[in-house]
């Protein structure tokens, strides 16, 4: 079914949102999809305006809270969910459309397949949670082809999860243009997540020491620190504060493989943690420059 609030169509089964998309390349529109969970904030925001700039593209928000991707124990019954304030937000940035799927409607009985994503999946995010990538990228590839996607747009906040995507589309050949959009953050440097309303002010303190971690490792690495020594002193500052639960720091190349024990060259390379702040379980990462090393 599709009905309007205020100019944004919203549809709510993969049937009707195919239907649009045909319709919009049949008017030589292009499709520039912006997959989220919902509780949008100013995060998702930065997606969506990075998608109105492709020229005469119509603007297609997804919201789904996505069964596959979640572990037993984790947030899925308690993640929070804000349809019709996501959709007013919507309409008023101008998007075309909005689709918000049941589970039932993606993964209607009968739903057989899913996709297997290589051995990065099982590193950092995928070592803590089973099963995660596998779950993202099967709701990806399905979005993808629901919408017949001509752009997605994606945070870098969840890099890992990025750099399965591009590999993913490249590996099967999905015919879609990834865009990396750099990661919103508050005047604190804590990064925007819809997971951050369950923070208590004391928690929300304690949060924003992440970003100030990696801004340390970063600080360190401007210096000519070693990958190692940017590790150390990342973990150094978070062990000023025994209430972060520490998952884990690592710091990576660019496309997440493992550093070597020497680099000739200067390399670009992402920092990347995870951790629970009360109950709560946050991730961050940054971009920096590492300088030639040999240990
Ligand atoms: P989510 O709704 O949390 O699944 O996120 C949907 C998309 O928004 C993903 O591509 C995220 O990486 C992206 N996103 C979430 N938070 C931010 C942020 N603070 N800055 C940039 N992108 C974000």
């Amino acid at each position: 079914m599709t009905s309007e609030n205020t100019s944004l169509q919203v549809c709510t089964t993969p049937a009707d949102l195919t239907a649009l998309a045909e319709k919009l390349h049949a008017d030589g529109r292009p499709v520039a999809l912006v997959p989220t969970m919902g509780a949008l904030h100013d995060g998702h925001m930065q997606l969506v305006r990075a998608a109105k700039q492709i020229p005469n593209a119509a603007v297609i928000v997804s919201i789904f809270v996505n069964p596959l991707q979640f572990g037993l124990n984790e947030d899925l019954d308690s993640y929070p969910r804000t349809l019709p304030e996501d959709l007013d937000l919507l309409a008023s940035e101008g998007v075309y459309a909005a689709f918000a799927p049941t589970p039932q409607d993606m993964y209607p009985d009968g739903f057989r397949t899913t996709v297997n994503p290589g051995p990065l999946s099982t590193e950092m995010e995928g070592a803590t949670r089973p099963g995660h990538f596998a779950g993202a990228l099967t709701v990806c590839a399905k979005l993808f082809g629901i919408s017949r996607a001509d752009h997605a747009f994606f945070g870098e906040k969840d890099y890992q999860q990025l750099t399965l995507l591009k590999q993913m589309v490249k590996d099967l050949n999905i015919p879609v243009t990834l865009h990396p959009v750099a990661i919103r953050r508050e005047k604190s440097g804590l990064a925007l997540s819809s997971r951050n309303r369950y923070l208590s002010d004391t928690e929300r303190t304690l949060a924003e020491q992440l970003s100030a971690s990696l801004r340390a490792g970063k600080d360190a690495a401007d210096k000519g620190a070693t990958p190692r020594e940017v590790v150390t002193v990342t973990r150094d500052y978070l062990a000023r504060y025994p209430e972060i639960e520490v998952d884990y720091v690592e710091l990576r190349d660019a496309g997440l493989r493992k550093l070597n024990d020497y680099s000739d060259n200067s390399l670009p390379a992402r920092l990347l943690l995870a951790a629970r702040v009360g109950t709560t379980r946050l991730i961050d990462n940054m971009g920096l420059m590492l300088q030639p090393w040999d240990y």
